[in-house]
């Protein structure tokens, strides 16, 4: 059994931050020669208070707790909706025929700002809070191995922030947070688009939690095609399966002639898969058998791939007389394609803010981490990251389904410090290091960063249609079109059997701690 380090758990740190100074609790001081703007400074001051800190640092650490998969996240999108509610916002909720979708509102007329915010986890990475090696709370539960339970959380708390603003200086304009379910499986964002909710949006504001506080522009990640590939054969005995037809052989066809087609695919290509059902024992011929695929590629090269995968799956059938049942399309979704001018905005911001200051306890748990995960033992980050610029390759790599409003609205992402540099993502360590007071000053580090940029695009009109000018000239070259087919629903059924086995364990775990 390996050592665990002994560290002071989160009580007593929540004490010990909140018997230092304002100036410790939150960022290091604004460059002091900067004018800052009365309003600016307002949402700046407001998110600085130890209270507000607090206050949205407990909403994350409960979402995290919560760990609700992907549009099961009922009570993780109740909390966030009923804040947002009780501090004034006019919630509609249930939106896009997903149950957990919410939009909350506060303000009038133009400009409309839109923040995005996930609350979703991953399934299999249950771990304990601040616990240097794997050891999960609940085995096999979901838990939040990308910090999406930090991230709605801070588009919330600048919203609120920004709604002070509103009050007290009369801004025109209106703020929009879109609670976004399902991220990890991309499946929220396009029916959310399709539904109409982004129609009146002149510019958005994402979030993700990272290690460092940055953003960037430009075109990254994949497109993607979510699918479910069914096939329906015949049973028989095991022992004299010539009277049966297979549907797992069929699964098997096709994963074989898949992995022979990444030979022929260009390398922007991804392709991976999981066999949800596959028979439940040898001696019986299984007669239903399913195999899930994430299809990525450029949004240029998707269909084609797509149609290409599709043809494997037919010949599949083909091979052992089954029958290829009509394919289910869980999500389908673009490339990013972040605002240059909206992510330059960011970075002034980014620039202003600066990095949080990390208590020695903060460092320390940091470094044990980062030793255990035999990265390099350089504890929190000081410095906050220039602005990145698209790499120019594109070799694969992971999907977002914000990449469909990047299309709809310009769009950038602000990455603000909620996990530990070194700590992997969708992974035991993220989730370990993504609670607690490093998280609730990263997220308030990332809500500073979009609420002072909110306040600039509703008091600065040349700056927001600088942004909608590059916008307005980026979709005559990509003009957007959904890949999903008309008869795509959003799957609102795909994690409730997981969720519903784990759920009464995770509560009841959570009820022993307290
Ligand atoms: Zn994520």
């Amino acid at each position: 059994m390996r050592k665990r380090i002994p560290l002071p758990f989160i009580p007593v740190l929540i004490a010990a931050i909140l018997s230092l100074p304002a100036s410790s609790t939150g960022q290091t001081p604004a460059k002091a020669k900067i004018k800052i703007e009365k309003e600016k400074q307002l949402v700046l001051d407001w998110l600085s208070k130890p209270e507000t800190v607090e206050r949205f640092g407990k909403i994350s650490d409960a979402i995290w707790e919560y760990a609700e998969l992907g549009l099961q996240e009922f009570r993780s999108s109740k909390l966030l909706a009923d804040t947002l509610e009780q501090a004034g916002f006019k919630v509609e909720r249930g939106l896009a025929d997903m149950p957990t979708c919410f939009v909350a509102t506060y303000g009038s007329g133009k400009p409309v700002i839109g923040f995005l915010g996930e609350f979703d986890a991953l399934p299999m990475l249950s771990q304990k809070a601040k616990s240097t090696t794997q050891d999960p709370i609940v085995a096999g539960a979901p838990g939040h191995g990308c910090g999406h339970n930090a991230m709605c959380t801070a588009a919330l708390s600048a919203a609120i922030a920004v709604k002070e603003a509103i009050d007290k200086y009369g801004l025109p304009g209106t703020i929009k947070v879109f609670g976004s379910p399902a991220e990890e499986i991309v499946a929220s964002r396009p029916y959310m688009v399709r539904a109409g909710l982004f129609k009146d949006v002149d510019a958005v504001i994402d979030n993700h939690s990272g290690s460092g506080l940055g953003t960037g522009y430009g075109r990254g990640g994949n497109a993607l095609f979510s699918s479910i590939f069914s096939f329906k054969g015949k049973t028989s005995h095991g022992a004299s399966a010539w009277s049966g037809r297979s549907a797992l052989d069929a699964v098997e066809i096709m994963n074989v002639s898949t992995n022979y087609l990444r030979e022929h695919l260009p390398l922007s290509y991804r392709m991976h898969y999981v066999i949800t059902e596959g028979g439940e024992a040898p001696n019986v011929v299984p007669d239903k058998a399913a195999v899930w695929y994430y299809v990525r590629n450029t949004d240029e090269r998707l269909e084609e791939m797509y149609e290409r995968v599709i043809n494997c799956a037919k010949a599949g059938a083909l091979a052992t007389g089954t029958e290829l049942l009509p394919i289910r399309v869980i999500s389908a979704i673009h490339q990013t394609h972040s605002n240059k001018g909206m992510a330059e905005l960011l970075q002034k911001n980014i620039d202003l803010v600066g990095m949080p200051a990390w208590s020695d306890e903060e460092n320390a748990f940091a470094k044990a981490l980062q030793k255990e995960l035999k990265a390099a033992e350089t504890g929190m980050p000081t410095k906050v990251d220039t602005l990145r610029a698209p790499s120019g390759q594109e070799t694969g790599g992971g999907s977002s389904d914000v990449g469909e409003v990047t299309l709809i609205a310009p769009t950038a992402t602000v990455r603000f410090p909620g996990t530990i540099p070194g700590s992997i993502s969708h992974h035991w360590s993220t989730v370990a290091c993504t609670v607690g007071t490093t998280t609730w000053k990263g997220l308030n580090a990332g809500a500073k960063v979009i609420a002072a940029s909110a306040v600039d695009l509703l008091t600065k009109p040349a700056e927001l249609k600088k942004i909608r000018d590059e916008f307005d000239a980026y979709i005559q070259k990509y003009p957007y079109k959904s890949f999903l087919p008309a008869d795509a629903k959003p799957p609102v059924d795909i994690n409730e059997t997981l969720m519903n086995k784990f759920r009464p364990l995770m509560e009841k775990a959570a009820e022993i701690k307290k």
